[in-house]
């Protein structure tokens, strides 16, 4: 239940949707209060990248769906502020793709694995790995509670979907010889230039995105294939930045802040 009524017609309702979701979710104990900074860290870039998904997004997205339908052993790592705004089709992604998903938090406690554990079940999740003692290996190198895993999930997986990932997590992944996807607004985080595929976009707008992207490319796994070929992430994260650089030159050239509303946020 949302605290505010938000009038469909305000210009961001969207956005204050998002953050009533992830305030209500606080309040319950699944978004941990560093998760409502972090979430706005990744409104900032959003407004940077025009509040669409891009191009570069969607060749990483592909790339991303084609790699967790190709794993063997695919797992998907879901932390409070994925859970609140995209557990049912975080759900639905696992089954396409046929993952285990696994809760595993920076600030970990056994109410929230708890309280996040009951909102995936509630969109259809079972087994969900990464609670209580099931977290009881160990990522090396990692300091933070993230480095907890479980045996049976992202120990052993080969592909992992991090979305809202910290780059330190990331980069131990990929040196234990894990495929890693990170789902990140900020193109600059060391999670997105550590990760082996970068989706640069709003969780909420990019996990859909992949459901129906893993949904297509199941029925033509070779294709997958040619698509993993073909993806460079260096280049592509590179797509992301100069995409922002040039939306800011286009936008100064039209007079800075003096463009209507079509145009504040077209390219
Ligand atoms: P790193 O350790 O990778 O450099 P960081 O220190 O910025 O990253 P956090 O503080 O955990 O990491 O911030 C969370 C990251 O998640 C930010 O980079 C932010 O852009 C991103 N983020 C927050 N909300 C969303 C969202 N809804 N969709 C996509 N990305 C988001």
């Amino acid at each position: 239940m949302t605290s505010i009524k938000i009038p469909p017609e305000h210009p961001r309702a969207e956005s204050l949707r998002t953050r009533e979701k992830l305030i209500e979710c606080y309040h319950k104990g699944v978004v941990a209060t560093a998760g409502l900074i972090a979430h706005g860290r990744g409104e900032a870039f959003d407004y940077l990248i025009g509040e669409e998904t891009t191009k570069p997004a969607l060749n990483a997205i592909r790339a991303a769906a084609s790699a967790l339908l190709l794993a063997e052993r695919p797992v998907i790592s879901v932390n409070g502020n994925t859970a609140a705004l995209v557990a049912e089709e975080t759900v639905r992604l696992a089954r396409i793709i046929k993952a285990k998903v696994e809760v595993n938090l920076f600030y970990r406690s056994r109410e929230r694995e708890l309280a996040i554990k009951e909102l995936l079940e509630k969109a259809g999740a079972h087994d969900v790995l990464g609670v209580g003692e099931d977290a009881s290996a160990k990522i090396p190198e990692l300091g933070s509670e993230r480095r907890r895993v479980s045996p049976q999930g992202i120990l052993v997986a080969d592909v992992v979907m991090v979305p809202l990932e910290d780059g330190d997590r990331t980069e131990a992944l990929v040196k234990m010889g894990k495929r890693v996807i990170a789902i990140d607004l900020n193109p600059l985080s060391r999670t997105a230039r550590k990760a082996t595929f970068t989706i640069v976009d709003n969780v909420v707008r990019a996990t859909p995105k992949l459901v129906d992207t893993a949904r297509k490319l199941k029925q033509d796994l070779t294709k997958c294939h040619q698509i993993l070929l073909d993806f460079d992430n260096k280049k592509n994260l590179a797509e992301s930045v100069a995409l922002i650089k040039d939306r800011f030159l286009r936008l100064s050239e039209r007079g800075g802040c003096f463009f209507s509303e079509d145009e504040e946020r077209g390219f």
